[in-house]
């Protein structure tokens, strides 16, 4: 899926080559790690982590266009097990409660048939053995493209964008919010400010690959 060569016997969606290639990072094993400091004074989370580097040309830029856009759910499945698997073994989910997709503006979703933040969720869900809900945070407005706004203006752009529908069901949890990519951190900014607003909640955050920029 990210390179067309085809599988070989005990290879599926992403061949070895590619998987291996996919430019990993260890933000699961380092606290204070650069996409946490790049929430610094934005908002309060207790760990951040990406699977990924999300720049030009890259593998996972390749794996996740296809997910978003070309109907292949199973990649984010895929990953998340994967993802799932190594944010297990490293002590990350020790703690963590409940994972909460973010959610795509109900329009784009009805678009496009399913959320893949919500296949990333399930299939780190199947790893970490943690319940998904995607009944908690509901998302409002639909936002513009965030990327060619300064910083405060994505923030206008988003603020307000999600409000938290079942506040009782997440009171006094640890809460894992995962999104595709986090490219700015506006649209999680967002999200993580909403779900304190509601409750006394801890929140962290993953995402299959983290913009190169945002991590630098
Ligand atoms: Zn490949």
């Amino acid at each position: 899926m990210a390179c067309s060569a085809h599988l070989v016997r005990g290879e599926r969606i992403i061949c070895t080559g590619c998987l291996l290639t996919i430019a990993r990072t260890d933000f699961h094993s380092r606290r204070g790690n650069t996409l946490e400091q790049a929430f610094w004074g934005r908002c309060l989370i207790e760990r951040a982590a990406a699977f990924s580097i999300y720049n030009r040309g890259s593998r996972i830029k390749t794996l996740i266009h296809e997910l978003k856009y070309k109907g292949r759910k199973e990649i984010g499945t895929m990953l998340g097990d994967l993802y799932g698997g190594i944010l297990s073994d490293s002590g990350f989910m020790e703690g963590i409660d409940m994972i909460v997709p973010v959610p795509l503006h109900p329009a784009r979703q009805r678009e496009r048939g399913y959320n893949q933040s919500d296949c990333i969720a399930s299939g780190i869900s199947a790893a970490a053995q943690l319940p998904v809900r995607d009944d908690i945070i509901k998302r409002l407005v639909k936002g513009g493209s965030q990327t060619q706004h300064g910083r405060y203006a994505r923030w206008e752009n988003v603020k307000g964008l999600f409000i938290v529908s079942k506040p009782e069901a997440i009171t006094g949890m640890h809460l894992l919010l995962v999104d595709d990519v986090v490219t700015t951190g506006s649209t999680m900014e967002a999200c993580v400010n909403a779900l304190h607003e509601a409750g006394d909640v801890k929140v962290s955050i993953v995402a299959l690959a983290a913009a190169q920029k945002l991590t630098l």
